[in-house]
Parts: structure tokens; C-alpha cells; sequence
């Protein structure tokens, strides 16, 4: 049973409260800290939306996206991660709050989620964590308004590549409605979340297919950091390079090696259908869902290809072929 009574009777008792969402935020991170935050200061709390990295150009058009910082002056009184499956990928904004003593809901949608919340609101089930969300958002009586339905459209369409994915439930469908009778521009929403990319994206993709590997099932890229100045492109975030990898007939697994600066290489990972990432990812400090997962290594290009490719291999196998 997913404690929303818990979460609803924690978050009524505080006033000041701090949302923090994950490093690198796509759709669903920003949809689910802004659509939360927007809701909680229409019922009078006091709330610090935060996150370590910048708000992508491209999802700030989302509501009071711009009051999104990586700092606080507010003195919180309870703690919210929102989809973060472990407290590192909340980031230096959130270590002092976690260990402060103040309580802390986690409220997630990832498979690989260590539960470290004195209250964990989980649920595998959902597609994204905006789905969670209108069960939260109901207990404490906010109205669901255009601008929070808009935020939690955003992380439903991204996580869910607008609907497409093989963890999309009826669920996953009633949220959308309701957000839709709340008046969202969705096809607009989708456009901009994922259709619209800058030049230097396209240029990237253009380098990583040029030098992908196709080996056992497994299909992978590496792109260097001299390569992305190279081509401008200045957000160190995630181009969605790894959504085309798997598209290949070839592939059951695919692999992005993304080098960023200090010696750390991101890596994102996907799988089709029946096979599953989400084990590799956790295994390497990382997490995510069985079809799309991610983690952070140290170590040059050339090592961690070298060290991630052959446990790739090994999930990349027909499930006849397997152990
Ligand atoms: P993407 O490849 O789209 O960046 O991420 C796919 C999924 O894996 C997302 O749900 C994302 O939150 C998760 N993920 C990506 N990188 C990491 C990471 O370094 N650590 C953890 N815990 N999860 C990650
Ligand atoms: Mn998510």
C-alpha cells in the first residue's frame, strides 16, 4: 500500500517545506517539483523548490519554472524528493535537508528506489511520477488548476514518450484525462517536450550514429566532451541519443556514454521490451525503470565502455539463451 494518509498527514503539519527534485531534470522531475510546489503554495505553505542543475531551456515555459534554485534561506520543516530513486541523485541542494532530522517523504515511481524516506510514496506501477501525484494533491484538497495539470502533463508525456511506452496502464490514461478536462494544451505540450530539439542536438546525434558499435545485441555510442564544445553545446543534460539507439532492428539493449567534465561519464541506458537495464544500472551505483535506466561512473571514455559493454551483453541475449 502506497502511505498517501502518512504523506498527507506530514505534509498538513508543516509550513515551510523544501522539494527537491534529481540532477540533470527531464519532464518528469521538473513536471512533478513544479506541479507539487505550485499546489502546496495554493494552500498557504511556504515552499523552496529545488534542484542542482538549471531548468533546460526548452521546459521553461513550464509554470514558475523560474523560481526553481539550488539554494534555500527557507528553514524547512519537512523534506520532499520527487523522482529520485536515492538521495545522491537529489543532489548538494538536498544533502543538508536529508540529514538534518526533519522528515522526509519520497515520492517515486522508479523500480530501483532504496525507500529513503521516513515516508516513501513508490509506486513501480505509475509511468511517471506525475502520475502519483493527483492521489497526493486529492488528500489535501488542492484544486487540480490549469497550471499544475500542465506540469504534471509534462512528466507523463516524457516519461511515457507521449503514451508509447510498455508501462502505460489505464491509470496512466485516467490521470491524462483528468489533466486534459483541466484545460492543457497537450499536443503543445508534446511538441515542445519531445519534438522541438536545437541544432547542436541534432549535430550530436549526427557524431554519436555516425560512431555507433552494434555487438551481441548491444548497440552503444560515446560522445566526448571535446566533441560537444565542438559543436556548442553547452547543457551538459541528456540529447535523447539513447531513444534512437534502441529504435535499431538489430539491438535489444543500447548504451549513450556521455563524458562529462571530472573524469565522470553518464551513461544512458535502454532496452526493448522483455529485456530489462534497470538491474545493470543499480548494480553500477545508478537506477531507473526496466526499459530506461541511468547511472554515473568515474573513469575515461575508453575504461568505462571497456567495463559497462560486457554486462550489457550478458542482459542483451534472447531469453532462451540466458542463464
Ligand atoms: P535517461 O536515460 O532518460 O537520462 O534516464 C532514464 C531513467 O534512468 C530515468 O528514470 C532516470 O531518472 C534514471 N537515471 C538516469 N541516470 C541515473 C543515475 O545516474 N542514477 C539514477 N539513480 N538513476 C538514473
Ligand atoms: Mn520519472
Amino acid at each position: 500500500m502506497i502511505p498517501i494518509e502518512e504523506a498527507v498527514g506530514a505534509i498538513s503539519a508543516a509550513n515551510r517545506i523544501a522539494i527537491a527534485t534529481h540532477v540533470s531534470p527531464d519532464s518528469d522531475a521538473l513536471g512533478s517539483l513544479l506541479g507539487l510546489g505550485i499546489g502546496l503554495r495554493a494552500i498557504g505553505k511556504q515552499v523552496a523548490l529545488l534542484c542542482d542543475d538549471p531548468v533546460p531551456v526548452k521546459l521553461r515555459f513550464l509554470p514558475e519554472s523560474a523560481s526553481v534554485a539550488s539554494s534555500t534561506d527557507l528553514q524547512p520543516e519537512l523534506f520532499i524528493g520527487v523522482d529520485a530513486s536515492d538521495p545522491q541523485r537529489l543532489g548538494a541542494c538536498s544533502t543538508d535537508w536529508l540529514s538534518s532530522g526533519i522528515p522526509v517523504i519520497n515520492i517515486d515511481h522508479h523500480i530501483t528506489n532504496l525507500n529513503f524516506g521516513t515516508v516513501n510514496v513508490v509506486d513501480p506501477q505509475a509511468a511517471a511520477t506525475t502520475e502519483i501525484l493527483p492521489l497526493l494533491l486529492d488528500g489535501l484538497g488542492i484544486v487540480m488548476t490549469q497550471d499544475i495539470a500542465t506540469c504534471l502533463a509534462t512528466g507523463l508525456v516524457g516519461d511515457t514518450r507521449s503514451f508509447s511506452t510498455s508501462n502505460v496502464t489505464s491509470n496512466t490514461l485516467q490521470v491524462a484525462a483528468r489533466l486534459v478536462e483541466a484545460g492543457i494544451d497537450l499536443a503543445g505540450i508534446t511538441e515542445t517536450t519531445l519534438h522541438r530539439r536545437s541544432v547542436p542536438i541534432l549535430r550530436l546525434w549526427g557524431l554519436g550514429l555516425v560512431n555507433l558499435t552494434l555487438d551481441s545485441g548491444v548497440i552503444w555510442t560515446a560522445i566526448s566532451l571535446a566533441a560537444r564544445r565542438e559543436i556548442g553545446m553547452r547543457d551538459s543534460g541528456d540529447i535523447g541519443l539513447s531513444n534512437i539507439l534502441i529504435s535499431a532492428e538489430e539491438a535489444n539493449v543500447a548504451a549513450v556514454f556521455t563524458e562529462q567534465p571530472d573524469n565522470r561519464i553518464d551513461i544512458s541506458f535502454r532496452a526493448r521490451p522483455g529485456y530489462d537495464v534497470a538491474g545493470v544500472a543499480l548494480s553500477l551505483g545508478g537506477g531507473g525503470h526496466t526499459q530506461a535506466a541511468g547511472c554515473l561512473l568515474e573513469g575515461t571514455l575508453e575504461e568505462i565502455v571497456e567495463r559497462v559493454v560486457p554486462l550489457l551483453k550478458a542482459q542483451a541475449q534472447p531469453p532462451a539463451q540466458k542463464e
